[in-house]
């Protein structure tokens, strides 16, 4: 295994990081006090990042994009996981995988705009009732003639309020089988702005400005034509996308963690205590050390997995235990710098505790960590099974 970025790989991640904190950064104070992004900011960051050659960087060949392998499409993550996620969304780097699934006018319609970032999206699965137990969700959508009604809430979905479509997977039957009936499952591409189709705001600690929304179907009618993929393969259809998603979050942890550790390590080196720098008493160096070596393990395993990815040796079992130790270990991470930080760490004119905040959902989205250690022990033990 070689994990070795070339000359010119390299330098496309470093400059991306150049990017992030020249024009990123500035911005996330005041993203953090309004929990939205200014439209003028968003423009300003869309135009930059595209003058830099950052637009559709993370693009397949076959829709414009470079075509990047997956080691350096996961440092760019790893670069990405730096900056706040309100900020980094407003660069269009490329889309949601979910949407290389579209065909026929879904391409004009909802793909290529986005490619373009004439479009936003929303992923909706998580309702009040299923979250972690996804296959209990119980969102309908009823064929009616040509066309499908759909009733349910949806919780906690992102960016819903900014989006211009979507994506929503529903329940669309019941199928008989050996065990017993099994739900269908469908995903639909949805316009904000179909009648009975209502976004409320949720307020979140984390995450501002990439905010977490309710979205409502009272009997919102759509054609056939909004299908995404086959009926009845929705969970097929999101689960072609699922390792790249957990290597991608992995990858946005080791960043964001490594973000943390530097100002924690210029914090430990420089503030004075008893006649020190608080770096030079253990207590505080031992925590600076073990930063280190978990940040580097999460690197290795980001690393590994997106090697893995690329000569298609991935399995879930791997991308549950990748994602579960980075999403641990950024809030180790967060949580140590806190307390190197002291009270410091707790005042809101300080990054420090927004870290901490948006190191905790790491935890829960894409997974929680028990659903992941459930995963691995799963498929670890299942050979022992009679
Ligand atoms: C800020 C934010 C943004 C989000 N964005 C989106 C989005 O864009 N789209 C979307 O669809 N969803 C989104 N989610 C939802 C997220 O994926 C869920 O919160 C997550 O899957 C957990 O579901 P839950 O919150 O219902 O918790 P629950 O499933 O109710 O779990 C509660 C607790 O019980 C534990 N638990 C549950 N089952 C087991 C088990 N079998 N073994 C051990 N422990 C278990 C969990 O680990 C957790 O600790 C978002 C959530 C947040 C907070």
């Amino acid at each position: 295994m070689d994990f070795a970025l070339s000359f010119e790989q390299q330098s496309l991640v470093d400059a991306l990081e150049e990017f992030c904190r020249r024009e990123l950064y500035p911005h996330e104070n005041l993203v953090e006090e309004l929990r939205y992004v200014p439209d003028e900011i968003r423009q300003e960051i869309r135009r930059k990042s595209a003058e830099a050659g950052f637009e559709g960087m993370s693009l397949p060949e076959e829709w414009g994009g470079p075509g990047l392998d997956k080691q350096t499409k996961m440092q760019a993550e790893r670069v990405m996981g730096k900056p706040s996620s309100a900020l980094g969304q407003c660069m269009n780097r490329g889309v949601t995988g979910i949407l290389f699934k579209c065909k026929d006018e879904q391409i004009e319609e909802y793909l290529l705009p986005s490619i373009r970032g004439e479009k936003k999206n929303a992923f909706a699965l998580t309702e009040p009732g299923a979250g972690s137990d996804a296959r209990s969700i119980v969102t309908k959508a009823v064929r009616d003639g040509k066309e499908w009604v759909i009733n349910g809430v949806k919780q906690f979905i992102s960016a819903a309020d900014i989006a211009d479509f979507i994506i929503l997977i529903a329940v669309t039957g019941t199928d008989d089988t050996p065990k017993g009936p099994r739900k269908r499952f469908t995903t639909f591409l949805i316009d904000k702005d179909t009648p009975g189709l209502r976004v409320e705001p949720m307020k979140s600690i984390v995450t501002r400005g990439y905010n977490p929304t309710m979205v409502y179907f009272d009997n919102v009618r759509i054609p056939d034509s909004k299908i995404l993929g086959e009926e009845g393969q929705g969970f097929n259809t999101a689960n072609e996308w699922l390792y790249d998603g957990r290597v991608s979050l992995s990858a946005h942890c080791v960043g964001r963690a490594e973000r943390i550790f530097d100002m924690t390590k210029e914090w430990a080196g420089t503030r004075k205590a008893f006649g020190k720098t608080i770096g030079e008493f253990q207590g505080v160096g031992f925590k600076v050390a073990n930063m280190a070596v978990d940040i580097k393990l999460g690197d290795l395993m980001v690393k590994e997995a997106a090697w893995k990815i690329e000569n298609d040796l991935m399995n879930r079992t791997e991308a549950s235990m990748v994602n579960y130790y980075c999403s641990e270990m950024v809030f180790r991470v967060a949580d140590n710098a806190v307390q190197v930080f002291g009270g410091m760490g707790m005042m809101e004119d300080f990054p420090i505790q927004r870290f901490w905040r948006d190191a905790r959902i790491e935890r829960i989205w894409e997974g929680t960590s028990e659903i992941h250690q459930d995963v691995i022990a799963k498929d670890l033990l299942r050979p022992y099974q009679h």
